[in-house]
């Protein structure tokens, strides 16, 4: 049996002073626990019944892409500006400084379809409510989002105007 809060790095200070960093780095390189980590997200998933995945630039990637492979469905990458070619749909979200802007492509999700948000982590809830909104705007119907990590003190899985499930807990 995996324990998998206990093989996640926690580094204190990181990016900056104050901020305990929860590393999924220590998931990824151990071929079991990153295998219980998909198994796990992909129960959670399958309750939101999705027909696509919509993951968060960057690391919601690395748990997006197996992720749609054990559901049998596709996903599409939420990023961050100019980096998506072709035509975009953007939404812009305020951080505690300033704001910060996600896109998507435009026509990739067939309207109506029920999407569901991937992301490692759920802090304050802002990049992941911003892609539920993202996902609105090009018509999809965003169901739900589903985390590996939740910190829990800052709030985040109440903001999102969707449902949420996360796999693990930590104070934050
Ligand atoms: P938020 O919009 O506040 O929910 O922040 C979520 C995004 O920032 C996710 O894409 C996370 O990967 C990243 N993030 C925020 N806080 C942390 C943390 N303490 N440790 C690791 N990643 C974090």
């Amino acid at each position: 049996m995996v324990d998998l809060a206990s093989r996640i790095r926690k580094i204190p200070d990181f990016p900056k002073p104050g901020i305990l960093f929860y590393d999924i780095s220590t998931i990824l390189v151990d071929p079991l626990s990153f295998r219980e980590a998909i198994r796990r997200i992909a129960q959670l998933a399958r309750e939101f019944r999705p027909q696509v995945l919509a993951a968060i630039e960057s690391r919601g990637f690395l748990f997006a892409a197996p992720l749609a492979l054990e559901l049998g469905i596709g996903f599409v990458m939420v990023r961050k500006v100019g980096k998506l070619p072709g035509t975009v749909v953007s939404h812009s979200y305020d951080l505690e400084y300033g704001s910060d802007t996600l896109q998507l492509a435009d026509g990739l999700v067939a309207p109506g379809s029920r999407a569901l948000v991937v992301d490692d982590l759920i802090a304050t809830g802002g990049t992941a409510r911003a892609t539920v909104e993202l996902l609105a705007k090009v018509g999809a119907e965003p169901v739900g989002a589903v985390f590996l990590i939740e910190l829990v003190g800052l709030g985040g899985m109440s903001r999102l105007g969707v449902p949420a499930r996360s796999v693990l807990q930590f104070p934050g």
